[in-house]
Protein backbone atom coordinates (compact mmCIF):
# COMPACT_ATOMS: atom_id res chain seq x y z
CA UNK A 1 0.00 0.00 0.00
CA UNK A 2 1.77 3.40 -1.24
CA UNK A 3 0.15 6.40 -0.49
CA UNK A 4 1.70 9.70 -2.21
CA UNK A 5 1.24 13.08 -0.88
CA UNK A 6 0.64 16.01 -2.57
CA UNK A 7 2.24 19.23 -0.62
CA UNK A 8 2.36 22.94 -1.49
CA UNK A 9 5.32 25.35 -0.58
CA UNK A 10 3.21 28.91 0.58
CA UNK A 11 3.13 31.94 2.88
CA UNK A 12 3.37 30.84 6.71
CA UNK A 13 -0.18 31.57 7.70
CA UNK A 14 0.69 33.89 10.34
CA UNK A 15 2.58 36.17 7.81
CA UNK A 16 0.50 39.28 7.24
CA UNK A 17 0.52 39.56 3.69
CA UNK A 18 0.39 43.01 1.25
CA UNK A 19 -0.96 43.73 -2.24
CA UNK A 20 1.46 44.73 -4.74
CA UNK A 21 0.95 48.94 -5.28
CA UNK A 22 -0.39 48.20 -8.93
CA UNK A 23 -2.42 45.49 -7.85
CA UNK A 24 -0.70 42.83 -10.07
CA UNK A 25 -0.10 40.07 -7.17
CA UNK A 26 0.91 39.46 -3.44
CA UNK A 27 4.27 40.87 -2.28
CA UNK A 28 5.60 37.84 -0.56
CA UNK A 29 9.05 39.47 -0.57
CA UNK A 30 11.25 37.55 1.82
CA UNK A 31 7.85 36.42 3.78
CA UNK A 32 8.53 33.16 6.03
CA UNK A 33 7.18 30.27 3.71
CA UNK A 34 5.93 27.20 4.81
CA UNK A 35 4.28 23.44 3.92
CA UNK A 36 0.28 24.41 3.55
CA UNK A 37 -1.18 23.58 6.76
CA UNK A 38 -3.76 21.27 4.82
CA UNK A 39 -0.56 18.88 3.26
CA UNK A 40 0.79 19.10 7.02
CA UNK A 41 -2.29 16.76 7.35
CA UNK A 42 -2.28 15.12 4.18
CA UNK A 43 1.45 13.97 5.23
CA UNK A 44 0.53 13.59 9.13
CA UNK A 45 -2.58 10.64 7.91
CA UNK A 46 -0.19 9.28 5.56
CA UNK A 47 2.48 9.03 8.28
CA UNK A 48 -0.22 7.32 10.69
CA UNK A 49 -1.37 5.09 8.12
CA UNK A 50 2.07 3.62 7.84
CA UNK A 51 3.02 3.67 11.54
CA UNK A 52 -0.24 1.66 11.74
CA UNK A 53 1.15 -0.98 9.89
CA UNK A 54 -1.75 -0.32 6.68
CA UNK A 55 0.48 1.62 4.48
CA UNK A 56 4.11 0.31 3.41
CA UNK A 57 6.04 3.43 1.15
CA UNK A 58 4.55 7.19 1.77
CA UNK A 59 6.16 9.18 -1.50
CA UNK A 60 5.86 13.51 -1.01
CA UNK A 61 5.40 15.37 -3.92
CA UNK A 62 5.65 18.95 -4.96
CA UNK A 63 5.79 21.66 -7.82
CA UNK A 64 7.65 24.41 -7.48
CA UNK A 65 10.80 26.48 -7.42
CA UNK A 66 14.46 25.07 -5.99
CA UNK A 67 13.47 26.05 -1.91
CA UNK A 68 10.90 23.55 -2.44
CA UNK A 69 13.27 21.35 -1.11
CA UNK A 70 12.88 23.11 2.13
CA UNK A 71 9.66 22.10 2.62
CA UNK A 72 9.73 18.73 0.87
CA UNK A 73 12.41 17.63 4.36
CA UNK A 74 10.04 19.19 6.95
CA UNK A 75 7.73 16.20 5.22
CA UNK A 76 10.54 13.89 4.67
CA UNK A 77 11.38 14.92 8.83
CA UNK A 78 7.48 14.19 9.66
CA UNK A 79 8.07 10.54 8.69
CA UNK A 80 7.22 10.57 4.63
CA UNK A 81 9.41 8.04 3.35
CA UNK A 82 10.74 9.90 -0.01
CA UNK A 83 10.46 12.75 -2.20
CA UNK A 84 10.16 14.03 -5.48
CA UNK A 85 10.46 17.86 -6.66
CA UNK A 86 9.56 19.02 -10.02
CA UNK A 87 11.13 21.85 -10.50
CA UNK A 88 9.52 24.84 -12.05
CA UNK A 89 10.66 28.63 -10.99
CA UNK A 90 7.38 30.09 -12.18
CA UNK A 91 3.39 29.98 -10.89
CA UNK A 92 1.66 26.70 -12.01
CA UNK A 93 -2.24 26.67 -11.42
CA UNK A 94 -4.04 23.76 -10.27
CA UNK A 95 -4.44 22.39 -13.81
CA UNK A 96 -0.75 22.41 -14.04
CA UNK A 97 -0.31 20.56 -11.06
CA UNK A 98 -2.98 18.21 -11.72
CA UNK A 99 -1.20 17.47 -15.23
CA UNK A 100 1.79 16.88 -13.80
CA UNK A 101 0.68 14.76 -10.47
CA UNK A 102 -1.55 12.56 -12.64
CA UNK A 103 1.87 11.91 -14.61
CA UNK A 104 3.83 11.35 -11.44
CA UNK A 105 0.47 9.18 -10.53
CA UNK A 106 0.86 6.76 -13.88
CA UNK A 107 4.79 6.25 -12.83
CA UNK A 108 4.51 5.74 -8.62
CA UNK A 109 1.05 4.12 -8.82
CA UNK A 110 -0.16 4.53 -5.45
CA UNK A 111 -3.24 3.21 -4.01
CA UNK A 112 -3.77 6.50 -2.37
CA UNK A 113 -3.27 9.86 -3.30
CA UNK A 114 -4.18 12.67 -0.27
CA UNK A 115 -3.91 16.24 -1.23
CA UNK A 116 -5.02 19.26 1.08
CA UNK A 117 -8.55 20.69 0.80
CA UNK A 118 -7.11 23.91 -0.42
CA UNK A 119 -3.81 25.50 -0.79
CA UNK A 120 -4.00 28.97 1.71
CA UNK A 121 -2.40 31.46 -0.54
CA UNK A 122 -4.68 30.94 -3.55
CA UNK A 123 -7.57 29.14 -2.13
CA UNK A 124 -8.45 27.60 -5.42
CA UNK A 125 -9.74 24.19 -3.78
CA UNK A 126 -9.10 22.66 -7.28
CA UNK A 127 -6.23 20.38 -7.16
CA UNK A 128 -7.31 17.29 -5.90
CA UNK A 129 -10.86 17.21 -7.75
CA UNK A 130 -9.08 18.10 -11.26
CA UNK A 131 -6.78 14.93 -10.60
CA UNK A 132 -9.85 12.98 -9.69
CA UNK A 133 -11.44 13.54 -12.85
CA UNK A 134 -8.07 13.82 -15.38
CA UNK A 135 -7.01 9.65 -13.29
CA UNK A 136 -11.02 8.77 -13.56
CA UNK A 137 -10.11 7.75 -9.76
CA UNK A 138 -13.14 8.54 -7.11
CA UNK A 139 -12.53 11.06 -4.33
CA UNK A 140 -13.36 12.07 -1.20
CA UNK A 141 -12.90 15.72 -0.85
CA UNK A 142 -12.92 17.50 2.60
CA UNK A 143 -12.06 14.47 4.90
CA UNK A 144 -12.49 14.78 8.58
CA UNK A 145 -11.88 10.58 8.90
CA UNK A 146 -10.88 8.14 7.05
CA UNK A 147 -10.69 4.44 7.64
CA UNK A 148 -8.68 1.95 5.24
CA UNK A 149 -9.68 -1.28 5.36
CA UNK A 150 -8.49 -4.20 3.09
CA UNK A 151 -9.69 -3.04 -0.54
CA UNK A 152 -12.05 0.21 0.30
CA UNK A 153 -11.67 3.39 2.03
CA UNK A 154 -13.94 4.95 4.30
CA UNK A 155 -13.62 9.07 4.01
CA UNK A 156 -16.59 11.34 6.82
CA UNK A 157 -16.84 14.54 4.80
CA UNK A 158 -17.16 17.61 5.96
CA UNK A 159 -20.59 19.24 4.31
CA UNK A 160 -21.87 22.66 4.41
CA UNK A 161 -23.79 21.87 8.27
CA UNK A 162 -23.57 18.33 8.44
CA UNK A 163 -20.91 15.09 7.91
CA UNK A 164 -21.09 13.06 4.96
CA UNK A 165 -19.71 9.48 4.77
CA UNK A 166 -18.80 7.54 1.71
CA UNK A 167 -16.95 4.55 0.20
CA UNK A 168 -14.42 4.32 -2.33
CA UNK A 169 -12.98 1.63 -4.16
CA UNK A 170 -9.30 2.32 -4.77
CA UNK A 171 -6.66 3.44 -5.88
CA UNK A 172 -8.44 6.46 -4.76
CA UNK A 173 -7.97 10.24 -4.21
CA UNK A 174 -8.70 12.17 -0.58
CA UNK A 175 -8.43 15.64 0.15
CA UNK A 176 -7.92 16.91 3.67
CA UNK A 177 -10.14 19.20 6.29
CA UNK A 178 -8.94 20.54 9.28
CA UNK A 179 -9.86 18.31 11.59
CA UNK A 180 -8.61 15.06 9.90
CA UNK A 181 -5.95 15.07 13.00
CA UNK A 182 -3.26 17.38 14.37
CA UNK A 183 -0.65 17.23 12.88
CA UNK A 184 2.86 16.54 14.99
CA UNK A 185 6.06 18.83 14.89
CA UNK A 186 9.07 16.89 13.81
CA UNK A 187 12.19 16.13 16.32
CA UNK A 188 15.12 17.25 16.12
CA UNK A 189 16.85 14.01 14.96
CA UNK A 190 14.13 13.18 12.36
CA UNK A 191 15.10 16.81 10.99
CA UNK A 192 18.59 15.05 10.45
CA UNK A 193 17.27 11.65 9.28
CA UNK A 194 15.31 13.68 6.95
CA UNK A 195 18.56 14.96 5.46
CA UNK A 196 19.65 11.49 4.21
CA UNK A 197 16.48 10.85 2.85
CA UNK A 198 16.07 10.22 -1.49
CA UNK A 199 14.37 13.20 -2.92
CA UNK A 200 14.57 12.90 -6.79
CA UNK A 201 14.22 15.90 -8.93
CA UNK A 202 12.47 15.98 -12.07
CA UNK A 203 10.87 19.47 -14.68
CA UNK A 204 7.03 19.25 -16.11
CA UNK A 205 9.06 18.40 -19.16
CA UNK A 206 10.32 15.14 -18.30
CA UNK A 207 6.72 14.16 -16.97
CA UNK A 208 5.55 16.19 -20.64
CA UNK A 209 3.56 18.45 -19.59
CA UNK A 210 2.93 22.09 -20.49
CA UNK A 211 2.38 23.99 -17.14
CA UNK A 212 2.08 27.19 -19.13
CA UNK A 213 -0.49 29.18 -17.13
CA UNK A 214 -4.21 29.44 -18.75
CA UNK A 215 -5.64 32.29 -17.05
CA UNK A 216 -4.75 35.90 -17.30
CA UNK A 217 -5.05 37.27 -13.27
CA UNK A 218 -6.83 40.58 -13.62
CA UNK A 219 -6.44 42.59 -10.15
CA UNK A 220 -5.67 41.50 -6.45
CA UNK A 221 -7.46 43.63 -4.16
CA UNK A 222 -7.26 43.97 -0.52
CA UNK A 223 -10.55 43.14 1.86
CA UNK A 224 -12.04 46.34 3.04
CA UNK A 225 -10.74 47.82 6.30
CA UNK A 226 -13.21 46.88 8.90
CA UNK A 227 -14.82 49.98 9.97
CA UNK A 228 -14.25 50.97 13.81
CA UNK A 229 -17.19 50.18 16.32
CA UNK A 230 -18.93 52.35 18.49
CA UNK A 231 -19.99 51.89 22.02
CA UNK A 232 -23.53 52.56 23.50
CA UNK A 233 -24.35 53.24 26.68
CA UNK A 234 -28.00 51.67 26.69
CA UNK A 235 -30.37 49.44 24.31
CA UNK A 236 -32.78 52.48 23.52
CA UNK A 237 -29.45 54.50 21.78
CA UNK A 238 -28.13 51.16 20.28
CA UNK A 239 -31.80 51.55 18.74
CA UNK A 240 -31.31 54.70 17.60
CA UNK A 241 -27.76 54.11 16.38
CA UNK A 242 -29.29 51.25 14.14
CA UNK A 243 -31.87 53.20 12.60
CA UNK A 244 -29.71 56.31 12.24
CA UNK A 245 -27.13 53.98 9.96
CA UNK A 246 -30.21 52.26 8.07
CA UNK A 247 -29.71 49.06 9.85
CA UNK A 248 -33.27 48.54 11.01
CA UNK A 249 -36.16 50.67 10.59
P1 LIG B 1 -5.45 24.29 -4.54
O1 LIG B 1 -6.33 23.58 -5.52
O2 LIG B 1 -4.43 25.21 -5.20
O3 LIG B 1 -6.24 25.02 -3.46
O4 LIG B 1 -4.57 23.19 -3.80
C1 LIG B 1 -5.15 22.03 -3.21
C2 LIG B 1 -4.08 21.03 -2.88
O5 LIG B 1 -3.41 20.61 -4.07
C3 LIG B 1 -2.96 21.52 -1.97
O6 LIG B 1 -3.34 21.46 -0.61
C4 LIG B 1 -1.86 20.52 -2.30
O7 LIG B 1 -2.08 19.27 -1.67
C5 LIG B 1 -2.04 20.33 -3.81
N1 LIG B 1 -1.20 21.29 -4.54
C6 LIG B 1 -1.53 22.51 -5.01
N2 LIG B 1 -0.47 23.10 -5.61
C7 LIG B 1 0.56 22.23 -5.52
C8 LIG B 1 1.92 22.23 -5.92
N3 LIG B 1 2.46 23.29 -6.56
N4 LIG B 1 2.68 21.14 -5.66
C9 LIG B 1 2.15 20.06 -5.02
N5 LIG B 1 0.87 20.00 -4.60
C10 LIG B 1 0.09 21.06 -4.83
Amino acid sequence: MKILVAVKRVVDFNVAIRVKPDGSGVDIGNAKMSLNPFDEIGVEEAVRLKEAGKATEVVVVSVGPAQVQETLRTALAMGADRAILVKHEDYVEPLGVAKVLKEVVTAEKPDIVILGKQAIDDDCNQTGQMLAALLGWPQGTFASKIDLEDSSLTVVREADGGLQTVRLSMPTIVTTDLRLNEPRYASLPNIMKAKKKPCAEMTPADYGVDVKPRLNLIKTEEPLRRQAGVKVSSVSELVVKLKETGAIR
